[in-house]
């Protein structure tokens, strides 16, 4: 489990860090959002604390252009007691969390692992998205009485778009990720397998569409029926 601080309040940074790794977490420390941002479009953290006010770029700019770039990594902003607008800046950007400075130990690891089971080791049994629920144990997928399994390769582009359901997933993330780097797959293979997945959805009545973003990627949408 990877994470990467980003704090340009150097004794919060270090400190911050020294509990984490305490925790055995792997942890990195920049001072700066373009130091930040360089290191976080590296794709190799689990999690992303970000200051918000740090000098060269701030830190909601910061989670905009990590958002931009695909990345569903995520991100807990560390936020000054005043600064409520940021906050909600920040949710809106694309934020999954805050932490509210001076906070104390036992938050920090709560909040720390609340965020990285998401994405870590021991990942919830179900993942759920407007009426319909992916459960990663049988590959089933749920919407009300109704279900349906999903066969490898659908179940992880599923599962990829209900980590971060409002954030758009190339193509290429996702055969890099399914497939791995030297793979002879190639885009219409993910075109297929999401035309699979839009039937098996429709398939249990579901109202959860997933969109083409054309030349960019997918992502899902949920329309309440
Ligand atoms: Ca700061």
């Amino acid at each position: 489990m990877r994470i990467l601080i980003v704090e340009d309040e150097k004794q919060l940074a270090d400190a911050t860090a020294a509990i984490l790794k305490k925790e055995q977490y792997f942890v990195d420390v920049v001072y700066d959002g373009q130091d930040g941002l360089d290191y976080a479009l590296s794709d190799i953290y689990d999690l992303v604390l970000l200051d918000i006010m740090l000098p060269k770029i701030n830190g909601i700019d910061v989670l905009k252009q990590v958002r931009a770039h695909g990345l569903s990594v995520p991100v807990m902003l560390l936020t000054a007691r005043t600064e409520v607008g940021d906050k909600i800046r920040g949710l809106d950007a694309g934020a999954d969390d805050y932490l509210t400075k001076p906070f104390n130990k036992g938050e920090l690891l709560a909040r720390v692992r609340a965020l990285t089971r998401r994405k870590g080791d021991i990942p919830p049994n179900e993942l759920a998205f407007g009426d319909v629920k992916l459960n990663q144990s049988t590959y089933e997928l749920i919407c009300g009485e109704e279900a349906v399994k999903l066969g490898g390769k659908e179940f992880k582009i599923m599962q990829m778009l209900m980590y971060a359901p409002k954030n758009i997933i190339s193509k290429d993330e996702f055969i890099e990720k399914i497939w791995g780097y030297d793979t002879e797959a190639e885009y219409n293979s993910i075109e297929v397998y999401i035309s699979f997945l839009r039937k098996k959805l429709g398939v249990i009545g579901s109202t959860v569409k997933i969109k083409a973003s054309r030349g960019i990627g997918y992502y899902l949408e949920y329309t309440e029926a």
